[in-house]
């Protein structure tokens, strides 16, 4: 069937917004320009039908990355899906301050890696350090090895529970943007975030859980002076 890319971009962009730009140039194969163009396309109806079930699960709050797959992270392309956390902006700060605080040839640890955004950015701007990312979810070490492979980073991947499990010891800097929301903010999440995996949300019921075991378990990770750096909520920084 042909459509007009962009009457058609129009009438979804009713629907969800400028997100059906992406979805329209993810599902089509043609980019942002020649849709906006209003190119006349000859498209399958295979692809039609799927263009309308991803603008419909978009509708329903289904979070876009987890749609086409992807997140863009500090300038690097990550591969994202159910089962494992979506990259936040906001975590670019944490990646920003570990590469101002970091010694080239430091030994770093990422705990509660998820797609490996930390570690990888981390590693791509800090060539020459050791950089080992933990994870409990196989699903989540499933898109945490990808992105290591698509990044080029040869980083050390390793299963752990971090509120358990001793660890390698002598590293530089710990890093970690753990769960947590605590139980009142799992009762008020916004419709895309229910799309993502309660493990990587949930901090326990006042949302601290995973700050006080690393705190405790981390110490004797470190070197002396060495620095722990977290991502915490944007009401849980005094506590
Ligand atoms: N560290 C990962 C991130 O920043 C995963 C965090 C998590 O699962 N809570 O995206």
């Amino acid at each position: 069937m042909v459509i007009n890319t962009y009457k058609f971009y129009c009438e979804a962009r009713k629907k969800i917004g400028r997100d059906a730009l992406y979805l329209l140039e993810y599902a089509s194969g043609y980019d942002k320009a020649e849709i906006l163009a209003g190119k006349e396309i000859d498209i399958k109806d295979e692809t039609y039908n799927n263009i309308n079930s991803l603008i419909e699960k978009r509708e329903n709050g289904e979070p876009l990355q987890y749609l086409t797959g992807r997140c863009e992270f500090f300038g690097l392309d990550f591969e994202v899906g159910e089962g494992v956390l979506i990259p936040r902006a906001d975590t670019e700060i944490s990646v920003e301050e570990v590469l101002k605080l970091c010694p080239e040839n430091a030994k770093i640890a990422d705990l509660c890696s998820g797609s490996g955004c930390i570690a990888i950015s981390v590693k791509k701007n800090k060539p020459n350090a050791e950089v080992y990312a933990y994870e409990i979810s196989d699903k989540a070490i499933t898109y945490l090895q990808k992105n290591a492979k698509i990044n080029n980073s040869d980083i050390k991947i390793i299963k752990a529970d971090v509120l358990k499990d001793p660890k390698e010891k002598d590293f530089d800097i710990i890093i970690s943007n753990p769960p947590y929301l605590t139980n009142e903010d799992m009762q008020n999440l916004q419709q895309e975030v229910t799309f993502e995996p309660k493990s990587a949300l949930y901090g326990g019921e006042d949302g601290l859980d995973f700050y006080r075991a690393i705190t405790k378990n981390a110490v004797p990770m470190l070197n002396p002076g060495g620095l722990l750096v977290y991502e915490v909520g944007y009401d849980q920084a005094e506590q």
